[in-house]
């Protein structure tokens, strides 16, 4: 695997991998790499002839400076993985690097109602953070093909978007959500959960399984009452949001034949750590 932390040194291997026609697949992380993340990288081995991964924890998609400064940093175990699952190319560059004129963002983007609900209602900053470095990476890395997670469901969302209104020749594939055993999702913070916290964790996806039963027994405002009060019934588990939305634009529904696709996305906090979810309704 080549090791690049300079903009220049990765943009000269990706020119000279481009002119001999191979095809390039970008996995953009924030480290602390699990079997999410590895899925991602096996996806982009399986559709493009170079893979590059980049680890970049990007301070102006984060609200909380807790939650940065706490963001689990594990480089030697991600280099590691990274290694055992064939990826080309680990770009890890400094805050320097990606931001040389400082962190202010230069380009400001209309996602229409995409980051108004939900995450871009309770953490102020972050999409436009967000859109920042993805565009910023994809400039440098000019990927063919781009992979992410269904478990950052409005982040894909508004990436596609960012991907039309910027015109780039890129396309975005986005996996499946991998999950553990009991069901919770795969995620980096995980592993700032104590032992008692961790097994609370699983009735985040028990309770979208249950909002997913419940559809043709009660309305769509009683199951997403249903699924806040399951929630809150776990002792130091705190809703941020339960939301059954539309899939392709994230607008409320009042019935369930309001939109052909439906989606829960739900924001807990358990102790001091932030989690999301969803499920395909
Ligand atoms: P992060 O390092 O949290 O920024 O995540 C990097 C990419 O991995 C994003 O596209 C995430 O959606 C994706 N990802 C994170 N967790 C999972 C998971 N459990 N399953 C699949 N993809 C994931």
């Amino acid at each position: 695997m080549k090791n690049f932390e300079t903009v220049k040194a990765i943009q000269k291997f990706i020119t000279s991998e481009k002119s001999k026609g191979k095809s390039i697949g970008f996995v953009p992380t924030m480290g602390a790499l699990h079997v999410g993340h590895l899925s991602l990288i096996e996806q982009a081995r399986t559709k493009t002839d170079v893979v590059v991964c980049s680890i970049f924890v990007n301070p102006t998609q984060f609200d909380n400076q807790e939650d940065l400064t706490k963001y689990p940093r594990t480089i030697e175990t991600d280099r590691q993985l990274l290694i055992d699952y064939q990826t080309d190319v680990l770009f890890l560059p400094t805050v320097q690097e990606i931001y040389p004129n400082g962190m202010e963002p230069t380009e400001e983007y209309d996602f229409g109602y995409l980051d108004q609900p939900m995450e871009g209602a309770f953490r102020k900053g972050h999409f436009a953070g967000m859109a920042q470095v993805v565009k910023r990476l994809l400039d440098i890395v000019q990927p063919d093909y781009l992979f992410m997670g269904q478990k950052d469901y409005q982040q894909q969302l508004i990436v596609g978007r960012l991907l039309e209104l910027t015109g780039m020749d890129t396309a975005l594939v986005t996996c499946p959500i991998v999950r553990e055993e009991d069901g919770l999702a795969m995620s980096s913070r995980n592993v700032r959960l104590s032992a008692e916290e961790r097994k609370k964790a699983a009735t985040i996806s028990a309770t979208l399984r249950q909002a997913k039963a419940d559809r043709g027994n009660y309305t769509l405002a009683q199951t997403q009452e249903r699924a806040i009060e399951c929630l809150n019934a776990v002792d130091g588990i705190r809703v941020v949001y339960f939301e059954i939305v539309d899939a392709k634009t994230l607008e409320s529904l009042d019935n369930w034949e309001d939109a052909e696709q439906l989606i829960a996305c739900t924001a807990v906090h358990l102790g001091s750590v932030r989690l999301i979810d969803n499920l395909f309704l």
